[in-house]
């Protein structure tokens, strides 16, 4: 089954308020198993709403409008879904006395423009409201032949939530066919967006059944999949079998198979092999050390770093000979390589990490130009150093440099195994 969120209020339509309800209601949806196809926001305008309604009555199972409830001229929800459906508002006696009786108990005239929240379409289900004035309204009914839900529930946060938990769900889960979603989110990195594309497409196009959306952003890429079943088991089986085939497909640039982030997965190898690490950052600044250090155990096999920006630290925390930083300048392998070294030999790690480069957006050269970073890994057995050309803002270049450098490890590391 699907839905559509139809938020109404013309405050949504400004930048100094969002439409934050919605959110909740499609975490709730979704654990009963219906997707939300659509969400639409519509100001306080009567043709308006009544065409979005019409709308999303022609596209989904069912239909949530929020807000526009109130007792003001600019609440319109009840007429104009009224009016989409063709059917009339009768004015409920028992909401109205009921009315009557909240204001006489708190000592308050009711204006006469309060009667309207006692409008009732045709055919709905009163839904009690005890946080508010306006209760909502529930209808089993049909758009053009086919079997429509439509809720009207009320804006204000502190009563839609409880008003669609208590009267709502309950009343969905009568109706609608258990589902369960189950969810994966698969990341990779150090592979671009259409070309991971190009590579999985051809796989999830034959699982239609399963949402697969892919984001890319924060120098990664996330495959989300999504799928609804009868049980909780056949959706996860479904899941993790479309899962199986895309972490195949994109091989080695998988990192995560749960969600996980790159850090973590470094921390739980390391802590695998039982090895240590420390690096030796400059243009990164410290950043390497933060990422790995924002998850909790890390100190379990980080040891630490030094942050070398000058060329005396350099020498001093890492042992870089001077003669290497005059004949190669700070930027570059043979640096990068005995920062890696350095450090490593100075810790007792297992790995020794060097990271030199230009971040920019001044400092760059033909020979050496903005976003040249050179990343060195050191163990035992040798170092490796990558030359890497990344593109984008100071801040860019330094967390993708923290990305490849992570992802040498994590790599160094599966192969190792
Ligand atoms: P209404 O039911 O249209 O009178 O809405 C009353 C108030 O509820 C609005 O002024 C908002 O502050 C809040 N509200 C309405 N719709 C939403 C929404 N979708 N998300 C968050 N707050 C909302
Ligand atoms: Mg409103």
């Amino acid at each position: 089954m699907n839905c559509e969120i139809i938020a109404v209020g013309s405050e949504l339509l400004t930048p100094w308020r969002q439409d934050t309800n919605s959110l909740f209601l499609t975490e709730e949806l979704n654990a009963v198993g219906v997707s939300v196809r659509f969400k639409t926001i519509v100001g306080d305008r009567r043709a308006d709403l009544a065409g979005a309604v019409r709308t999303a009555l022609g596209r989904t199972d069912i239909l949530i409008v929020m807000g526009g409830l109130g007792p003001t001229e600019d609440d319109l929800s009840r007429e104009a879904v009224a009016e989409a459906l063709k059917m009339g508002l009768r004015r409920d006696g028992s909401l109205v006395a009921a009315l009557s009786a909240r204001f006489a108990a708190r000592r308050m005239t009711m204006t006469d423009n309060n009667l309207k929240q006692a409008d009732v379409i045709e055919g709905a289900v009163v839904l009690p409201n005890p946080n508010g004035t306006a209760p909502g309204q529930w209808m089993d009914t049909s758009f053009e032949g086919f079997r429509k839900l439509v809720m009207l529930i009320p804006g204000p946060p502190g009563e839609c939530r409880p008003l669609f938990e208590e009267q709502c769900l309950p009343r969905l889960r009568e109706v609608i066919p258990v589902r369960h979603i189950a969810r994966r989110t698969l990341k990779a990195t150090m592979i671009g967006e259409s070309s991971a594309d190009a590579l999985l497409a051809p796989i999830y196009s034959t699982y239609p059944d399963v949402e697969t959306t892919i984001l890319a952003g924060n120098c990664e890429i996330q495959l989300q999949l999504a799928c609804a079943r009868a049980t909780p088991e056949a959706a996860q089986a479904r899941v993790d079998e479309l899962a199986g085939k895309l972490e195949e497909a994109l091989d080695e640039y998988v990192f995560a198979s749960q969600g996980e982030t790159l850090e973590q997965i470094v921390l739980y190898y390391l802590e695998l092999k039982q090895a240590t690490l420390a690096v030796a950052e400059s243009c990164t600044g410290g950043m390497l050390g933060e990422r790995i250090t924002s998850v909790s155990g890390s100190s379990r096999s980080f040891l630490g770093g030094a942050l070398v920006y000058s060329d005396a630290l350099k020498t001093a925390f890492c042992g870089v000979a001077l003669e290497l930083l005059a004949e190669h300048g700070a930027v570059s392998t043979p640096v990068a390589e005995a920062m890696a070294d350095g450090i490593r030999r100075h810790t007792g790690a297992t790995f020794g990490m060097g990271i030199t480069g230009i971040a920019g957006p001044g400092g760059g050269s033909d020979e050496k130009p903005v976003g040249r970073v050179y990343i060195a890994l050191s163990d035992a057995y040798g170092t490796e150093c990558s030359e890497n050309n990344f593109r984008g803002d100071r801040q860019k270049v330094r967390q993708w440099a923290t990305q490849k450098a992570l992802d040498m490890l994590r790599r160094r590391m599966i192969l190792y195994r």
